[in-house]
């Protein structure tokens, strides 16, 4: 890319001051330390992480930051919706990041000097006939096991909680610790973090091939055959990681693409549709400040397919209705669809990749966004060769050893990543 494409990059007193600093005369990083492909949410904030610790880091991004999933994301954090049976320890995870939002939301306001979206808005989890009532009790008993936080309401207290719900509702549990952050606030905040802390973000700079020495990851090369060095190479580009050609073919990690369709209404911010996130077994409602309602989300395995289709808004907004009739009266302004980075257990990959120099920061599934501020930690700190967080060993790419991806590296115990 020629380097006007860059954003200007400033340096404010408040800043926590990369160790390893190094500006060329175009105010770009030279010679990172690491390269990102990808600038999506998990690119983007594994690079100002990483910045924030002196690593040297370059963003690539083929298109614009928030290209892909990140932008389309309704963006709850919210780990009570995704309990299941057999997920605990991905259930750690998501409830350390979970933890860790406050807190990071809160330094990427002062790094960017940008508004994130982040709202503790808490979430409402409707059942709205009795056999979803069933479903959901059985849900609570194992948030209740998981210690989540969450309290059982009856019908009257889910409309006392949120007036507009429809009077047919079952059943609901109040999840008073969930939140939500608006993508279309967040990705630009990271974007101008990373910037801030002395990394680099170049836009349309697609990943086309490797550099390799002597078996070992070097750095990799751009569609305009501009080659970007670096010890590391961190693999963040989302659905389109297990597929990525310029990659050889066991260093492609198990992740595929999971078409998801989402809606966005729009209301009077006075008069709000719902105060907190309401969800119900088919569909869930994220209100954002400015009366905008956030209709999500289809799941559908299609490849790489991002058309709308009337079938998907019909179901949408069908459930919508079904939970909140009020929905019937706001305007619709947004259709689309984006693809999840899907695993084959649901949990992400984040560690060592199968060749020397990779890293992977993929395989977020439905919760990127929510499992951001710990991914991006754990890669940081592999990076800077700090000692990674404990409940990242369930994201260790390692448990994929073996056939899916012969490339990688059985798990070590968390004692040897830390060595
Ligand atoms: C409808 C929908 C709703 C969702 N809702 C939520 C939610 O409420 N909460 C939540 O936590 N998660 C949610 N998710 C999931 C979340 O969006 C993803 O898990 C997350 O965005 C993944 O982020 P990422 O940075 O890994 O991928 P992406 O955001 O897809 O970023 C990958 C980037 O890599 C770039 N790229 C690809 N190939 C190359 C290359 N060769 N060179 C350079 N760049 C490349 C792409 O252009 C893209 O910008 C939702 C997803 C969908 C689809």
């Amino acid at each position: 890319m020629p380097d006007d494409t860059k954003r200007p990059s400033e340096q404010r007193d408040d800043v926590v001051v990369p160790l390893k600093r190094s500006r060329s005369p175009d105010g770009g990083v030279e010679a990172p330390d690491a390269v990102v492909v990808g600038g999506g949410a998990i690119g983007l904030a594994c690079a100002w992480r990483a910045a924030r610790r002196g690593v040297r880091v370059r963003v690539l991004e083929r298109d614009h930051p928030g290209a892909g999933a990140s932008h389309v994301a309704a963006g709850m954090l919210a780990p009570v919706s995704e309990a299941s049976w057999g997920e605990e320890a991905l259930m750690r995870l998501a409830l350390a990041s979970a933890g860790a939002w406050p807190g990071f939301a809160a330094e990427l306001a002062e790094d960017s000097q940008l508004e994130v979206g982040y709202e503790p808005c808490g979430a409402l989890h409707v059942a709205l006939d009795r056999d979803e009532s069933e479903e959901l009790r059985r849900r609570f008993e194992l948030m209740g096991s998981l210690d989540l936080g969450v309290e059982w309401l009856r019908p009257r207290a889910c409309r006392d909680l949120e007036p507009g719900l429809v009077p047919a509702c079952a059943a609901g549990v109040h999840a008073p610790g969930e939140a939500a952050v608006d993508p279309g606030l967040l990705l630009p905040a990271l974007t101008a973090a990373v910037e801030r802390c002395g990394g680099q973000v170049l836009v349309e700079a697609e990943v086309t091939d490797i550099l390799t020495d002597d078996g070992r990851l070097t750095g990799v090369i751009t569609g305009d055959g501009r080659e970007h060095r670096a010890e590391h190479v961190v693999l963040a580009s989302g659905a389109w990681s297990g597929a990525s050609p310029w990659l050889p073919p066991l260093a492609r990690p198990p992740v595929r693409p999971v078409k998801g369709q989402i809606l966005t209404l729009r209301g009077n911010p006075d008069q709000p549709v719902c105060r907190r996130i309401v969800a119900s077994e088919r569909v869930y409602l994220v209100p954002r400040p400015d009366g905008r309602l956030i209709v999500g989300a289809t799941v559908e395995e299609r490849g790489f397919d991002i058309q709308v289709t009337a079938g998907g808004v019909l179901e949408l907004l069908r459930e919508a209705y079904r939970a909140l009739p009020d929905v019937s009266e706001l305007e619709l302004v947004e259709t689309v669809a984006g693809l999840r980075p899907g695993t084959p257990d649901n949990a992400p990959l984040v560690g060592p990749g199968a060749l020397d120099g990779l890293v992977l920061a993929t395989g977020h599934y439905r919760n990127g966004i929510l499992l951001t501020p710990i991914s991006a930690e754990a890669v940081a700190a592999l990076l800077a060769q700090d000692p990674l967080p404990p409940e990242a060993e369930v994201a260790h790419p390692g448990r994929f050893a073996g056939e899916s991806a012969p490339g990688l590296v059985a798990a070590p115990t968390i004692e040897d990543a830390r060595e």
